[in-house]
């Protein structure tokens, strides 16, 4: 045990995976506004920019070029391609907070948290949020009136096969109710 006064716990890497339409997303933004120690991993992502989302906020929004050059300068920690766009985590950003002492929350996909459990593995939390039932989250997605139906056809599709995966996961949280969800994820962290 070292005495240095500036040495920090070691930060966490926690990685939250959903199917789309579950909430994911307020849980997430609420949990790093509550958390000054907590760090957003914003991802670069090659699909367009839904109504309300701000580059630099929510992604930082690049074209199929400049997502190709970012991963020949090997510039991510991991991607991955969901339903037809490419999604990846920043490198750099993710070290410089680490380096602070900040945990990183991973706002990504099933692989995604895969691949980060395996970069680190004894420091990486893995949650899962299920949505109360395939009905209701079908009513979300049409209620945020983001995508096609063909889109949300694919989204419940991929929510049902994704059944199968929660044993892979950590701590599984059921978010029918948000503040009971949201203080759940806040006692995990
Ligand atoms: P959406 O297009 O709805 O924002 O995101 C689609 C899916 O891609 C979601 O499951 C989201 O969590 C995931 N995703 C977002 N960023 C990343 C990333 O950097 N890496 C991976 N693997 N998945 C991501």
């Amino acid at each position: 045990m070292s005495n240095d006064p500036t040495e920090h716990r070691r930060g966490l890497m926690l990685t939250v995976v959903s199917p789309s339409g579950v909430g994911k997303t307020s849980l997430t933004r609420r949990l790093v506004a509550d958390h000054p120690d907590l760090h957003l991993s914003i991802s670069a992502t090659t699909r367009e920019a839904r109504p309300g989302e701000h580059e630099g906020r929510d992604y930082h929004f690049v074209d199929k070029a400049e997502f190709d050059r970012m991963v020949a300068a090997d510039e991510f920690l991991e991607w991955a391609e969901v339903y037809g766009n490419r999604y990846g985590s920043p490198k750099k950003p993710i070290m410089a907070a680490l380096e602070h002492g900040q945990s990183i929350l991973f706002d990504i996909d099933f692989q995604g948290a895969m691949s980060i459990a395996d970069y680190a593995p004894t420091d990486t939390v893995k949650v899962y949020i299920l949505p109360p039932s395939l009905a209701e989250m079908s009513r979300r997605l049409h209620a945020r009136s983001q995508d096609s139906e063909e889109v949300i056809t694919k989204r419940l599709a991929r929510a049902k096969s994704e059944v199968s995966l929660w044993a892979k996961f950590d701590y599984v949280l059921l978010n029918d109710d948000f503040d009971r969800a949201y203080a759940q994820l806040a006692h995990i962290f």
